[in-house]
């Protein structure tokens, strides 16, 4: 005879503990409504893609996280969560293309010197072509964006390599609003001020700026609001995977889940969702219409693995982290997690590295064995001058799914044909980075699940989570409140 399902009933079902889900519990608990509250999270501790995972007593995110916004009230809320513990980091990070490291944001005055003459003579003869002839407004993909704005050259060395890696598909697959959102204008006027930085011996604001980090990695963040939360009442399932939601009439009346004590059915008044929205939608029982699965199927999220190190050196080099443009190597970007803080390694020699490879599960790289991945790694870092394989003591790999909502060309079709179907749904709320499919950052995606539990708290939705905007200035060139 099977397991009997557990069947339980609470106010407000939260689905998913990262910054989103856990946003909006604390908001709950913070207005007195916790013991209303259950939050379902298919992993072992709260953060989602923010999360900090321990090996061997050391600390790895799922690849860097910082932390930074404009939005004042999720500024406060993380300084007001975790105090002293939450300090701010000088940033360098750099570029790795054709075995050398370029500043980033890229500076003119450090890039053409190491690019050589020739190269720097095309570059800039591209660069001041695309300045008179090309106009990025009317660009319509990520290329014709990039070339307008910084010439052909300049796109191939620090934008293209880079963006293919990431996506998984060709710059001129990727719309153009993409890039405007997230590359910040590096336009003459910023080439002189730059310059005159220099001249006088101050460092560019560009070229290092500021960011805050916890004590003991992103998740400490969030595994500190999920206690908080806790302690005014929210309860919170971890281990336990959501299967199945369970609509009649454009409501939502409970999901099926899977944990370690069996399966259980949650009946909930309302349900906030930050999962990836069309796995949430191909949940539904009954099934969503044909219109809709095929729209499902059109959306995809680009997957990732990360390849953590341990490093019995130290000070191996001094960037947070370092894209890595060149086509020889597979992986995209590292982080080297002693210089966020230098609780990051459990004793003093030791460095905590992190590998990211961007992947499709379809690609060769999910399937390989761990072992095989933390010897790519390896020799792919050893390739770079940046270890030499015989330091590297330990690895381990995570695997995770749905990580980048992908904006490739024409997406927004299906796109609005899902956000539609899941706003036909009274009680149901999505928020977050792969509930809304929307490449969200931390403050996004916990603005998000702040503003879905205050609508969860009214008769009506005053608040427009899609609204959450995305701009460049805010993206790339945050500053610091
Ligand atoms: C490599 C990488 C680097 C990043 N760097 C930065 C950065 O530097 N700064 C920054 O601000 N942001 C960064 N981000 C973005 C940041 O991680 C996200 O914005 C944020 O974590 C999204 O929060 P969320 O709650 O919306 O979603 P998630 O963090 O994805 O949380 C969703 C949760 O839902 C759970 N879940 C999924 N399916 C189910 C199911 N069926 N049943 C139960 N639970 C389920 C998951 O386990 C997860 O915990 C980065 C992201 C990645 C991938």
């Amino acid at each position: 005879m099977g397991k009997a399902i557990t069947q339980r009933r609470v106010g407000i079902c939260i689905l998913g503990a990262g910054p989103a889900g856990l946003g909006a519990a604390w908001e709950l608990a913070d207005k007195g409504r916790g013991k209303d509250v259950l939050v379902v999270d298919a992993n072992t501790k709260p953060g989602g893609l923010a999360r900090t995972e321990v090996f061997g007593g050391h600390r790895f995110d799922v690849g860097p996280h910082r932390f930074f916004t404009s939005n004042k009230e999720v500024h406060a809320l993380w300084h007001r969560t975790l105090g002293e513990a939450f300090r701010p980091v000088q940033r360098l990070t750099r570029i790795y293309y054709k075995d050398k490291f370029y500043l980033y944001p890229v500076s003119a005055f450090d890039a053409l010197p190491k690019m050589g003459a020739v190269q720097a003579a095309r570059a800039l003869a591209s660069y001041a072509y695309a300045f008179v002839a090309k106009d990025a407004s009317k660009a319509q993909t990520f290329e014709e964006w990039v070339t307008a704005k910084f010439g052909t050259r300049l796109y191939e060395s620090f934008f293209k390599t880079y963006t293919e890696k990431v996506w998984g598909i060709p710059c001129n697959e990727i719309g153009a609003d993409w890039a405007a959102q997230r590359i910040k204008g590096l336009d003459l006027l910023e080439v002189a001020k730059n310059a005159f930085g220099v001249a006088l011996g101050t460092k560019p604001k560009t070229l290092v700026d500021e960011f805050d980090y916890p004590d003991l990695g992103a998740g400490q963040m969030y595994e500190t609001m999920a206690q908080r939360a806790q302690e005014k009442g929210v309860e919170l399932l971890l281990n336990t995977r959501v299967e199945k939601a369970h609509h009649e009439n454009g409501t939502l009346s409970h999901v099926t889940a899977r944990g370690p004590g069996g399966t259980m059915d949650i009946f909930a008044d309302k349900f906030i969702t930050t999962l990836p929205i069309t796995r949430m939608l191909a949940m539904m029982k009954p099934a969503v219409g044909q219109d809709v699965s095929k729209a499902c199927e059109q959306l995809y999220y680009r997957d990732h693995i990360t390849v953590n190190l341990i490093v019995d050196r130290e000070d191996l080099f001094p960037d947070q982290w370092i894209y890595v443009h060149s086509p020889d190597v597979r992986m995209a970007r590292l982080a080297n997690y002693s210089n966020f803080s230098d609780k990051m390694a459990s004793r003093p020699g030791m460095t905590p590295i992190s590998v990211e490879y961007f992947v499709f599960r379809t690609d060769d790289l999910w399937g390989k064995k761990d072992d095989d991945l933390v010897e790519l790694a390896t020799s792919e870092m050893e390739k770079m001058g940046l270890v030499s394989a015989e330091t590297v003591s330990q690895g381990w790999v995570v695997r995770e799914t749905d990580s980048y909502p992908t904006y490739y060309l024409g997406y927004e079709q299906p796109y609005s044909i899902v956000r539609a179907a899941l706003d036909e749904f009274s009680n149901l709320q999505p928020a977050g980075r792969g509930g809304l499919y929307k490449y969200n950052n931390m403050d996004h995606s916990l603005y998000s699940g702040l503003l879905a539990a205050r609508n969860m708290m009214q008769k009506s939705n005053p608040y427009d989570v899609w609204k959450i905007n995305i701009d460049a200035q805010y993206h790339e060139g945050g500053q610091r409140l």
